[in-house]
């Protein structure tokens, strides 16, 4: 179809006048681009519309064929001029009318022209010109390209993309609603988009078409839609209304998308995070503890839980005399009775390898599994055993490789439990095996301290009765010898000796009794400062190495406490002043009142103690390593510190090495009743 009819009638006047350009100039300012060539396809005439188009003006006479810059074929392959439309035209050949070029401005725009060259002939029928009007397409060209490429994302979306009308009737349906929702484009298109509303989600619908109608957007919406097979899918929704040409809103396009995994994530994820509380919860209880049934307790209890399972069971891997049945420790969710009328779990196929091959058991029908009912006399499930169809067992493993026990869960539906919480209660029972490695350790070492403990006090009661009749004869014998004799002496020393055993094993009788709680203590009022002039004056008479300094701010201190104990203090503190101090000669004893205490300290100018040893001296059977030379059993400041306890007071030192130690208690005045 020509696009201008008029133009016939102006070709017909043009072959009547000679000045062709006398007649086009009545299309100067017409609207649509019009250019004019002579038989030699020299440009004579061009409106106003052309010039614009172009983007240049052309010289008449000069420009061939056409005015434009540049020129390409629509697949954007250079044109020559010469292959203009115009120019194949003026050549006669077969006329290309509505052909598409693109023509390129000087200022590079490109644009889609359609160029219709309408030849003019005179009366010889000689082709004397062309006239040619150019159509620019490039808007409708853009208008297609952006169609065509929003089809292609909607085509390829995974997303559902529909429109329906206001009415909720399909309008479009894409492949990705194809495929997520299992209906053929031509199945829905004309139905109702109530088709894959599920029916309890109906109300939703209402919701939208009132928004939509209200030209309000529906972002986000997440809901439930329903497939050609009959299950539900979790979408997303966003929804907008579409307008028409006039802004009249006449239906909703409406995106869904397919939340399955995302839902699965944020389940996983919320999974993971409880796993990890509980794990983290249960680290904190099982490591605060050391008593095993706690532990254990709190292992299954905890498990049982977080599994959803009905019951929950620790069993030892520990088997009664008759090799039957398995030692039940604790038990979460049923009554122990459970278990213990009609019977434990036995030695059998379904329960023993688990102690056995230190695998995870996990089946989701026990009932149905070829290990079960295989075991006389029961062949199953006794009646009124707990009713286990889901099962999982997790062996409890040992730093050494024992299997020390498993935990054992059931529910009475099959296919309850999963990988997850396979993995959760495997990962718990690695804890719970450390837990219960360090409770069996620490037992162990309880019981050996308690063993030790045990056999000093057996000891040292045994010391002391030969001790004393040793002691008493070599009174005896001293008494009956002459002053001049010479035995005497060695009877002498014989007798310090005795008394250093006697001291020793006393002191290692105190120790046990301190331990038992069993040290008595007998409280009566009395002059510390009488006492330790006392102590001193006695100290000083077989010590002759150091000389004790006595300084008292007062010439009474009255206290209420143990007279023996406080002295055996004062002594402790006295012997370790001299025997820490080898290359001094003195020691300072001082007795003050603060406050309501009394304060007793002796200062040596001795050997000291390294800052990092200080916390330890007060320990049973704590000695400085590099002064093994040194007699002593590492029990005097123990039994110091424990008798000043006793009396609410404390005990303190300040030491510097090479420079000397300061060792004081102060202890209530009256005691509280
Ligand atoms: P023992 O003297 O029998 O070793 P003690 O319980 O009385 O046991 O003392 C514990 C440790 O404290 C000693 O082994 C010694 O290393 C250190 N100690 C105690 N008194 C002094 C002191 N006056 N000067 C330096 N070290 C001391």
């Amino acid at each position: 179809m020509r696009p201008f009819n008029h133009l016939h009638y102006f070709s017909n006047q043009l072959d009547k006048t000679p000045d062709i350009t006398s007649v086009l100039h009545f299309m100067d300012h017409l609207p649509i681009a019009i250019y004019a060539c002579d038989s030699s396809g020299y440009i004579i005439y061009f409106n106003t519309a052309a010039e614009k188009l172009w983007g240049r003006t052309p010289v008449t006479g000069q420009d061939q064929w056409c005015g434009s810059f540049k020129l390409l074929s629509t697949n954007g392959v250079p044109l020559a001029s010469a292959d203009s439309p115009v120019a194949i035209a003026l050549k006669g050949e077969i006329s290309p009318d509505g052909e598409e070029v693109i023509m390129e401005r000087p200022d590079g725009e490109k644009l889609n022209i359609q160029v219709h060259p309408m030849p003019v002939y005179d009366e010889e029928k000689n082709l004397t010109h062309i006239i040619s009007t150019l159509v620019d397409l490039t808007e409708q060209r853009k208008g297609e390209a952006k169609q065509a490429m929003l089809a292609a994302i909607i085509e390829s979306s995974d997303d559902a993309i529909v429109s329906k009308n206001l009415n909720g009737i399909v309008t479009s349906w894409n492949i990705g609603a194809e495929r997520m929702f299992g209906f053929k484009e031509e199945e829905m298109i004309g139905k109702p988009i109530l088709t894959i509303i599920p029916f309890d989600y109906r109300q939703d619908e209402l919701m939208i078409l009132s928004k939509i109608r209200n030209n309000e957007r529906v972002e986000h919406y997440e809901t439930y839609r329903l497939t050609k097979s009959g299950s539900l899918i979790p979408v997303s929704l966003t929804i907008s209304p579409i307008k028409n040409k006039n802004g009249v809103i006449i239906g909703a396009s409406k995106i869904a998308r397919n939340i399955s995994k995302q839902k699965e994530a944020e389940k996983n994820l919320q999974q993971n995070a409880e796993n990890l509380e509980t794990m983290n919860n249960l680290g904190k209880l099982i490591s605060q503890t050391l008593d095993i049934d706690k532990i254990l307790q709190n292992v299954t209890d905890a498990t049982t839980q977080s599994i959803g399972a009905k019951f929950g069971a620790f069993f030892y891997n520990i088997i009664n005399d008759r090799n039957e049945e398995y030692t039940l420790y604790t038990l979460s969710g049923a009554p122990k009775e459970a278990f213990e009328n009609p019977g434990m779990p036995g030695n059998t196929a379904v329960f023993n390898p688990t102690f056995a091959s230190k695998r995870v058991i996990r089946i989701n029908d026990i009932t149905k599994d070829e290990r079960y009912g295989k075991n006389a006399p029961l062949y199953g499930m006794p009646n009124g055993h707990l009713p286990v169809v889901s099962y999982l067992a997790v062996p409890v493993v040992s730093k050494d490789g024992t299997v020390i026990g498993g935990l054992f869960y059931g529910h009475p539906e099959p296919g309850i439990f999963t990988k997850e919480h396979e993995d959760l209660v495997s990962a718990i029972a690695v804890q719970a095996a450390i837990a219960l490695d360090n409770a069996k350790l620490y037992e162990e070492v309880r019981q050996l301290s308690e063993k030790k403990d045990e056999f000093i006090s057996q000891a040292s009661h045994e010391l002391k009765t030969p001790i004393t009749s040793l002691s008493g004869f070599l009174q005896l014998i001293d008494s009956t010898l002459e002053t001049d004799d010479q035995n005497k002496d060695f009877i002498k020393i014989a007798l310090k000796q005795v008394k250093k055993l006697s001291d020793l094993v006393s002191d290692l009788l105190d120790v046990s009794k301190l331990e038992g709680g069993k040290l008595p203590l007998s409280f009566t009022h009395f002059d510390l400062v009488h006492l330790t002039r006392e102590v001193v004056n006695q100290f000083q008479y077989s010590v002759k190495s150091h000389t004790i300094e006595l300084s008292f701010k007062q010439d009474n201190l009255f206290i209420y406490a143990d007279r023996q104990r406080i002295e055996q203090v004062i002594i402790n503190l006295l012997s370790n002043a001299v025997k820490y101090s080898p290359r001094a000669n003195i020691v300072k004893v001082e007795v003050h009142k603060e406050n309501n205490g009394a304060v007793l300290a002796v200062e040596d100018f001795g050997i000291g103690i390294k800052d990092e040893l200080l916390e330890h001296i007060f320990s049973r059977f704590y000695r400085v390593a590099d002064l093994a030379n040194q007699p002593g059993l590492g029990i005097g400041l123990y039994i110091c510190k424990e008798i000043i306890h006793r009396h609410n007071g404390h005990i303190y030192v300040k030491s510097k090495p090479a420079e000397g130690s300061i060792f004081w208690f102060d202890i209530p005045i009256e005691q509280k009743s």
